[in-house]
């Protein structure tokens, strides 16, 4: 999200929405399409901010829009023609348009207004940030406490961690050595702080690199970003691990594609493939 942030940010701030057409009622949902496309237009985009995995685009007059583009939406700037699943078009000055595009239609546009809205908004959806001061050991240690859900669904869940995406966490969780299937409270201490550098060195390879076009980034000018050639599991079935050449494989976890080397991140105990497991695996993965 910091990536597209960045490459969208130059292009919108300083711009007006000259018009704004919300062509899917369900961005705006539960508020009604209509108001809120009348309260954007002919307001100035101050400045495309980020938090978590949200856009917050900081308009005249205190107002907020807060985006979340989910798993398939994506941001294009001047696109030739609209794209075939548009849902928004913003019209700017100087003849620039911006669309949002998203097949799913899982993403989210909310107006609030004022900055106490947009941060009650947020706080409800979101937890600590990577890359910040009070992403450490000891907050994972204490929002994992006690958790029996799988460490891939805690690493994934906005309100605990913000930001973090289906593709970080599966090499976050290689990098730290886990396996995705341990229930999130019983990792050891040192697990916990191996997982939160982890995930930070995940993200900061995925922004080095402009983040990868398979999922979590999408860039604006439909470019291709180069993190998944960096990848060591993910999207990675069958093919052997970086570290110690066994096959990766792919389960699925919190309904979510999960790639794992299982050598380098042993399976919980209690966990193997054995009776409704292996049955599941065989069909094709293990639902959870
Ligand atoms: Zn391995």
């Amino acid at each position: 999200m910091e990536t597209i942030r960045r490459q969208l940010a130059p292009h919108l701030e300083g711009r007006t929405l000259i018009d704004v057409e919300i062509l899917d009622p369900r961005w705006t949902r539960p508020d009604v399409a209509g108001p809120v496309a009348a309260a954007l237009r002919g307001r100035v985009v101050q400045e495309v901010g980020r938090s978590g995995k949200y856009l917050v685009w900081r308009l005249s007059g205190e107002h907020y829009l807060l985006m979340h583009l989910r798993m398939t939406g994506a941001l294009l700037f001047d696109p030739p023609a609209d794209p075939p699943h548009t849902r928004v078009r913003f019209a700017l000055d100087a003849k620039h348009r911006l669309v949002y595009n998203d097949p799913r239609r899982f993403g989210t546009g909310h107006l609030v207004r004022g900055a106490e809205a947009r941060d009650a908004y947020l706080g409800q959806r979101l937890g600590v940030e990577p890359l910040t001061p009070a992403f450490t050991a000891e907050y994972l240690r204490s929002q994992a406490r006690g958790r029996a859900a799988p460490v891939k669904s805690f690493v994934l869940d906005q309100r605990r961690i913000a930001g973090v995406g289906n593709i970080y966490a599966d090499e976050a969780l290689f990098r730290a050595r886990i396996h995705p299937l341990r229930p999130a409270g019983s990792l050891k201490r040192a697990q916990f702080e191996a997982l939160r550098e982890a995930i930070e060195s995940a993200l900061a390879a995925g922004i080095d690199a402009k983040g990868a076009t398979i999922d979590d980034f999408r860039h604006v000018d439909g470019a291709r970003g180069s993190f998944q050639d960096l990848f060591c599991v993910h999207q990675r079935e069958g093919r052997p691990c970086p570290e110690c050449g066994t096959a990766i494989r792919k389960l699925v976890v919190g309904g979510r594609g999960t790639y794992v080397c299982e050598r380098c991140q042993p399976r919980p105990r209690g966990r193997g493939r054995s009776g409704r497991a292996r049955a599941s695996a065989a069909a094709g993965g293990e639902q959870l």
